[in-house]
């Protein structure tokens, strides 16, 4: 069978030869000089695109190993926090509150759109008391393809001293994100969406406030107290054995990261998103989230009355080796999901527009072949002016 595929999901991504290459390397001593040194180098590179001066910790777990630390170190038993959820990922956050006994105060928005900073500044403001602690919010919603205003909702604490902590997943290195201009408390992100490497690392940013925070946490924990992995940084190690080979990719995909800049990543992403949208809006099909919301890293497609997501995606994958994601959660059957982040080339979504042409067709769905590649290409040409 062959290997080769358009993978366009949001997350795993595309693993650059570089850093594959660079992962085959031999062992080494995880508590020796080499990892050392490692540590450090990804370390400095992580402060960076995460834009802070704070600490960086990297666990080996998936990303939902980091969001269970978040919740476990800096909320405690009986604690109030706002969970702000706008999809699938902040369904999960409360799940986590919820098993660590924390009192959760959900604030709802409909999926597909984009929380409203001003209902958590007015929320916040009639806590006059300070009882919740926390608020927890995802910066880009992978399940919908929205990214929340991350900034504005910081803002919206005003003099309210509760911690912000923030799922950005599949949001950095994809979208701007400043981790101490914007007061972010506790950033969290993950190796396998724009950071190009395999899943299986989970990166936190951890503030001096949130540090106060974690110290009088009474929770019951230890793979993942992340005050042990802050301890085990300063001598250049990780509590117990790190996911070595993928610490070795990571150092790889930053050197390419920092190469490319933070600024033309950024742009790079911003212009897949208004690619794809484009080219779904040629089409004729309908986009789930709008504009002003629209995430640079995926972009979620409701599928046309009378399919399903399969109907699309099995075809694409199966002849034409394009590989997209389907709906989650309450939107499973009625939406596909194009993942445009990390190691990703226009030409990939050419591809990929090429392919969802003709399924389209297959499936009866009246289209003009090329009316999506044209109206992705016609973006690039434009932006590349
Ligand atoms: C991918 C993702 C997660 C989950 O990460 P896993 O690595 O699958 O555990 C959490 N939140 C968001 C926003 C994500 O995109």
């Amino acid at each position: 069978m062959w290997e080769k595929q358009v993978l366009l999901i949001p997350g795993p991504t595309p693993v650059p030869s570089q850093v594959l290459r660079a992962m085959g390397a031999p062992a080494i001593n995880h508590r020796g000089p080499e990892f050392k040194a490692l540590i450090q180098e990804v370390t400095v590179g992580l402060k960076e695109v995460y834009q802070t001066k704070s600490d960086v910790v990297v666990l080996s777990s998936s990303g939902t190993g980091a969001m269970e630390a978040a919740v476990a170190n800096f909320l405690s038993p009986g604690d109030k926090a706002l969970v702000v959820s706008i999809g699938n990922f902040g369904e999960r956050f409360k799940k986590l509150c919820k098993i660590y006994g924390v009192d959760l105060e959900a604030m709802d928005f409909p999926w597909g759109t984009a929380a409203d900073p001003q209902a958590v500044a007015r929320r916040l403001a009639e806590d006059t008391g300070h009882q919740i602690k926390a608020v927890l919010v995802q910066y880009n919603e992978t399940s919908t393809g929205v990214l929340n205003d991350i900034k504005a909702i910081s803002e919206a604490r005003g003099n309210h001293p509760a911690l912000l902590i923030v799922d950005a997943i599949s949001a950095l290195a994809a979208a701007e994100l400043k981790t101490d201009e914007w007061n972010l408390d506790v950033v969290i992100s993950g190796s396998q969406k724009a950071f190009m490497i395999p899943p299986g690392l989970a990166m936190v940013s951890v503030n001096a406030r949130a540090w106060e925070v974690a110290a009088e946490n009474t929770n019951r924990k230890f793979y993942f107290d992340l005050q042990a992995a802050r301890d085990s940084l300063k001598s250049g190690q990780t509590p117990y054995t790190p996911a070595v080979s993928l610490f070795v990719g990571l150092r790889e995909a930053l050197r390419m990261m920092l190469e490319e800049g933070l600024p033309a990543m950024l742009a790079r992403h911003a212009l897949y998103r208004d690619m794809v949208r484009a080219g779904v809006k040629s089409l004729g099909l309908e986009l789930l989230a709008g504009d002003a919301v629209a995430s640079p890293a995926v972009t979620a497609i409701k599928v046309p009355a009378g399919f399903k997501p399969a109907d699309i995606n099995k075809r694409m994958r199966e002849k034409y080796g394009v590989v997209l994601a389907g709906g989650q959660g309450k939107l499973k059957e009625d939406i596909f999901r194009i993942g445009h982040l990390g190691y990703v080339q226009p030409v990939d979504l050419f591809a990929a527009f090429a392919a969802l042409e003709l399924v389209l067709k297959e499936l009866g769905i009246p289209v003009t072949l090329g009316a999506g590649v044209a109206a992705v290409q016609q973006v690039l040409a434009e932006r590349s002016e």
